[in-house]
């Protein structure tokens, strides 16, 4: 050991000896190399951006191989000095260099190897790893090793200066906790499980993966695609769903003109979407339009098209919206919107199928099935002059009603999964569902901007929660303070279940369905109560549950079991997972 490290002492002298700075000429020598002064910090933060744009495992792979090119470099500067010396003191040329280039004090603890038997083992003590301590500062303890530039490094070096492969592993790593990196360097056959580290020193064809993803993404929008074709957001139990729904069937079927009304973000083109997909129009054109977000004077050309020189600015003629929809479907969004002069002109179109583009008299016949929606009160509009009544009239015979989502409650937890689906897709995340605490309030919460609201705030959590985790209410609500908006329906201020606030067993029902409650919360409340009535006796309890006193002895045992004491009743989650679709 003394001998190893009597050896290192000398090679470092020397090595110092051959570092050579040029002001003059703007460089840094070591021997034959240009060399670089740069900040640890600024590298650190590169490396950094590396990982979080690439992942984790692209980004070791390219920093392995860059740490690999370095130590081959270095190795040629071994291999000059390995004439006047063994090959043990040429080798520690190596780990030297690692020291004085700033990287990682490298101390020997085991070296044997014989160049021409290709014979090696060594094994190395890493203070001061520059690469580990950042990295444990930018993302905490890591599971594994990390230090993939240095370790790429001592491989390039050992297997350039043995003329063989030789694999380095860290064993211990200060990223992981350790209080140093220690690592192990066998040539590569030596090791049962190289495979998994040799793939990082293969460079990948960025090409290949961009086509391959391409691809992916492709396959990915189609099958999207295909669902929003499909009602595939049209999900929901609930009774109200049910309604507007079946009626939605029932308008699909035939030609008339529907009128969708409900409070923004119920979803009404999802609902006329899911119209035209079930019609006999659905391989035409589907074609939606928000009057509300058109300026008044620009309405009538984008809904019935322009002709040249029509009015300054219409430099060419251009068809409407309407005529696009030839033969599908056209979706009117907010039609209280629309000023008066473009209502009698719709009212023409829905009559009789003819329009006039804006600044042209020859008459166009289109085939296009409409659907209106608002959320504004057309029989006011009417009373006030600013809805065309016979235009009412024609679009009010067959109306939806679409509910707002708090009358939906029961839909929740479906959307929620396949709104959490869709995102972890488009965002590319993993995310194991969301906590109980989330679900909790996701239930509770009013909705005022109802699904928008809800696909926008789980988007929100998706992007926010990291990878391989559950979303939680803070990644959820913006302000801590939204969830208590909240009514915390059936939970007293301790956060336990108060018998009370539950007036009928009706509620008490719909708190099971809703997910608010486990079925094993109610027996827990039912047992607990009874318990306490009859203050702790357990057979005169058994009586009032109709149990035996050794089937309450058993269910309090378990239920004991499933909660940790002073909790009282809190939900027992994997009997929630499988009786709701929350992931
Ligand atoms: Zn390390």
């Amino acid at each position: 050991m003394s001998k190893l490290h009597s050896i290192a002492r000398a090679a470092s002298d020397d090595l110092r000896s051959r570092v050579h700075f040029c002001p003059n000429t703007g460089q840094i020598w070591l021997h034959e190399h240009r060399m670089l002064l740069v900040h640890a910090e600024a590298q650190a933060l590169l490396r950094k951006e590396l990982i979080d744009s690439l992942g984790l495992d692209r980004a070791r792979g390219l920093l392995t191989r860059m740490g690999y090119a370095s130590g081959v470099r270095d190795a040629e500067l071994a291999r000059t000095r390995s004439q006047d010396c063994s090959d043990t003191e040429a080798f520690m040329t190596g780990p030297q260099l690692h020291t004085l280039e700033g990287i990682v004090q490298v101390t020997p603890v085991r070296l044997e190897l014989d160049r021409m038997a290709g014979r090696f083992y060594g094994e190395f003590l890493w203070e001061n790893s520059w690469e580990g301590q950042w990295h444990r500062h930018h993302y905490g303890q890591h599971s594994e090793p990390v230090c993939w530039t240095q370790i790429g490094y001592a491989c390039g070096y050992a297997s350039a200066f043995m003329g063989r492969p030789i694999l380095f592993k860290e064993v211990e790593c200060v990223g992981m906790g350790h209080g140093n990196c220690r690592i192990i360097g066998k040539p590569v056959e030596e090791w049962e499980d190289a495979a998994g580290h040799l793939r990082y020193f293969t460079p990948e064809s960025i090409a290949d993966q961009l086509i391959d993803l391409q691809t992916q993404v492709v396959q990915l929008r189609s099958t999207i695609g295909e669902k929003e074709k499909l009602p595939a957001d049209m999900i929901g139990i609930s009774p109200g769903f049910k309604r507007a729904f079946d009626l939605l069937r029932q308008g699909a079927a035939s030609q008339i003109t529907v009128l969708l009304l409900g409070e923004t973000g119920v979803g009404k083109e999802l609902f006329a979407r899911a119209l035209h997909a079930m019609g006999t129009r659905r391989d035409k054109p589907f074609i939606a339009v928000n009057c509300a977000a058109i300026p008044a004077e620009l309405v009538e050309s984008e809904l019935f098209g322009v002709e040249r020189g029509a009015y300054t600015g219409a430099q060419a003629a251009r068809a409407g919206r309407f005529e696009r929809a030839d033969g599908g479907t056209l979706f009117l969004d907010e039609i209280g919107d629309l000023p008066l002069p473009a209502q009698s002109k719709l009212l023409r179109v829905l009559q009789d199928g003819e329009l006039e583009r804006v600044g042209d008299h020859r008459v166009r016949r289109v085939d296009v099935r409409m659907v209106a929606a608002t959320n504004a009160d057309l029989h006011r509009l009417v009373k006030e002059g600013r809805f065309r009544s016979d235009l009412y009239y024609r679009l009010n015979p067959f109306q939806i009603q679409i509910p707002p989502l708090r009358e939906r409650k029961e839909d929740i937890s479906f959307l929620a999964k396949r709104f959490l689906e869709k995102h972890c897709a488009v965002h590319g995340k993993k995310l194991r569902g969301f906590t109980d605490k989330a679900k909790r309030a996701l239930l509770t919460y009013q909705w005022p901007g109802n699904i928008r609201e809800l696909q926008n705030m789980i988007e929100r959590g998706v992007i926010l929660a990291p990878s391989g985790t559950r979303i939680e209410v803070s990644h959820l609500f913006s302000c801590a303070g939204a969830e208590e908006q909240a009514p915390e329906f059936g939970l007293g201020l301790d956060g336990n279940l108060d018998l009370n606030t539950w007036d009928t067993g009706k509620e008490l029902c719909e708190a099971v369905f809703n997910g608010v409650r486990t079925l094993d919360q109610v027996e827990a409340m039912l047992i607990e109560t009874a318990v306490d009535k009859a203050h702790g006796n357990l057979s005169a309890a058994s009586r009032m549950l109709g149990l035996t006193r050794p089937q309450l002895a058993y269910r309090l045992k378990r239920l004991q079991e499933a909660i940790p004491a002073g909790t009282a009743v809190e939900p027992a989650s994997a009997g929630q997972d499988e009786a709701l679709p929350w992931r």
